[in-house]
């Protein structure tokens, strides 16, 4: 009874919105919550530029849907989902992750949503609630799951260290640094190779 969480951009598709600030060429959207720690502040300004360049929800899905998943992310998941259950621990949204997710085959994705008016315009953004993506790994450790959790980032930090194993990958150095409990991995063959070394361990 085994769940892999992963985290999504970063492991399996590009940064969204940076990608999506240089298919564009709008650099103000490069903006990351390392730049403005405020996250409300941040995503109030990201749906300003938006609605500015007149960038509606379809325009936004056409984008996203040529980046493409990173190269070898759909084999490797559907290879992890012969074997586990798989579910992806995102903070992006519904509505932009949807054009990947196609990509992918469709796997579990819990994340947050956009609301958009009747013109396709963002209006609003929706987390379903904070910290998430620990809470989720509590909650199916409580429904008796052993998890192993993969992620690249700081908000992926708190759901490693929840789960029973926790996997860097291809994290930053400052990451590697701050928190040198965890292994670290920089491809998918690796990754799947710690997984497995994981569970093995946790059982
Ligand atoms: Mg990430």
């Amino acid at each position: 009874m085994q769940i892999v969480c992963l985290d999504l951009e970063g492991v399996l598709v590009p940064e969204i919105w940076i990608e999506f600030a240089e298919r564009t060429g709008i650099p103000e959207l490069k903006r990351t919550t390392r730049d403005e720690p405020d996250y409300d502040k941040l995503m109030t300004y990201r749906l300003n530029i938006l609605r500015e360049k007149k960038l509606g929800l379809p325009d936004i899905q056409k984008v996203i849907a040529e980046m493409g998943p990173m190269q070898g992310a759909r084999a490797f998941l559907d290879q992890l989902r012969e074997d586990y259950q798989v579910i992806i621990l995102s903070d992006t949204f519904y509505e932009f992750a949807h054009p990947l997710m196609r990509q992918l085959g469709w796997p579990t994705l819990f994340c947050h949503s956009l609301e958009a008016d009747a013109d396709g315009m963002l209006v609003n953004y929706h987390l379903r609630m904070p910290n998430q993506k620990q809470e989720a790994v509590k909650r199916f450790k409580e429904l008796n799951f052993t998890i192993v959790a993969a992620g690249d980032s700081y908000n992926d930090t708190a759901m490693l260290g929840e789960a029973h194993g926790g996997i860097l990958f291809h994290p930053p150095e400052n990451v590697i640094r701050e928190f040198p409990q965890f292994p670290v991995v920089r491809d998918y063959d690796a990754l799947r190779a710690e997984i497995d070394k994981a569970f093995a361990k946790a059982a």
